[in-house]
């Protein structure tokens, strides 16, 4: 793949396999070509075909290993290392792979609900967990490299669920009987300067090592899997932001200091959003739940037509309408890196989910 520019979005499709249940209905409606790196479906008759080219492909073969490396996570990783901010994030449908994707497999509920760690090797982990892995290996390296400096990381990791942000970190606010989001504090967000936002007592943990960092990572997966299953559905209509602060310092200078910020997104489902836009009061409800997904998706459309006609387009930029794309603002656009991992699921069932989702992520590119 050609080098990314910067400010531009770099876009990979994963495939993920056909579940147990899904084999029924069959996946003949998608097809990639490998040769000319498009994927092809066919909505009911042959000559409805269409052809979607990436430059990122992941089938369903394909490993979480193999993700890390096809998308070059590598690269965003030392960018961040370099001062610059960065996103990944992964798009689409409910049950198309994002969350697979960004955490991996790691807990399993018990009989009560309550998060039990899985038994397993490390090769199903996501890419959360790898960038953390990754982000130390180079620390350390850097590090050896130039004795001069020292990496200072802090992690944060919150939730968006109907415009109301809950600190995923907060372990008090998730072990008491909860019935409703209500009975969770929402944590205010704040404007800080030009382009920040942050988010108003929200937990920020200073870590040492790679363990620590990734056991912080899945306490917060562990509250969001006991939150979202007592209230059904809540998982697949919230997004999560897992950010990497990162601070590159010099030793003998205490005001040499280079700032920046690696978010990681797991996004809600999209559904609702495509779904929707036949249904005017169903659309204002949609909007409402999903105001976040509603403007990322204006972001980046109007980003992507930026790079495509620069000068021609003079479009606002609309991060202030959510707080997703308030709090992704810094690493959004500019000067800043971006991969977005669309899911689809190669099963007959999802042909227009596919599309839908194949039409926005070929106009983010
Ligand atoms: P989403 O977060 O988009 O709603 P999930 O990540 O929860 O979807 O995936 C839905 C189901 O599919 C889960 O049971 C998950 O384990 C499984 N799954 C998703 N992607 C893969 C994959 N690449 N390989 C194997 N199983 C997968
Ligand atoms: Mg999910």
């Amino acid at each position: 793949m050609s080098e990314q520019k910067e400010g531009q979005i770099q876009v990979a499709i994963r495939i993920r396999p056909l579940l147990q249940e899904e084999n029924k209905h069959g996946n003949s409606k998608l097809k990639i070509d490998k040769k000319t790196n498009t994927i092809i479906t066919y909505k009911e008759k042959l000559d409805s075909q269409k052809g979607f080219r990436f430059d990122t492909i992941i089938d369903p073969y394909d490993s979480q290993a193999d993700v890390f490396h096809k998308t070059k996570v590598h690269n965003i990783i030392l960018k961040a290392l370099d001062g610059f901010n960065a996103t990944i994030f992964a798009y689409g449908q409910t049950s198309m792979g994002k969350t697979f994707t960004m955490e991996g497999y790691r807990y399993i509920l018990d009989r009560n609900g309550r998060p039990i760690p899985e038994l397993m090797d490390d090769s199903n982990i996501g890419i959360s967990p790898r960038v953390i892995k990754r982000l130390f290996a180079q620390i350390y390296d850097k590090e050896d490299e130039d004795p001069n400096f020292k990496y200072v990381i802090k992690l944060s990791f919150c939730q968006i669920y109907r415009e109301k942000i809950h600190d995923l970190l907060d372990d008090s606010q998730y072990y008491h009987d909860m019935t409703s989001y209500k009975r969770l504090n929402p944590l205010k967000l704040k404007w800080k300067s030009q382009d920040v936002y942050e988010v108003e007592n929200l937990y920020t943990f200073e870590v040492e090592s790679e363990e620590e960092a990734v056991t912080l990572f899945y306490e917060g997966v562990r509250n969001k899997k006991m939150a979202s299953n007592k209230l059904n559905k809540a998982s697949s209509r919230s997004h999560t932001i897992f950010t990497i602060n990162v601070e590159r310092v010099n030793k003998e200078d205490s005001d040499d200091i280079v700032k920046s910020k690696l978010q990681l997104v797991d996004l809600a489902g999209s559904e609702r959003l495509t779904y929707a836009s036949k249904n005017k009061a169903l659309n204002k409800e949609c909007i409402e739940i999903n105001k976040s997904l509603f403007t990322l998706r204006q972001v980046i459309t109007s980003l992507s037509d930026k790079i495509v006609r620069p000068g021609k387009s003079n479009q606002i930029i609309p991060y202030r309408e959510s707080k997703l794309t308030c709090l992704l603002k810094q690493s959004l656009g500019g000067n800043s890196y971006c991969l977005m991992i669309a899911c689809i699921a190669p099963c007959d069932l999802y042909i227009d989910d596919n599309i839908n989702t194949l039409v926005y992520a070929s106009k983010a590119q």
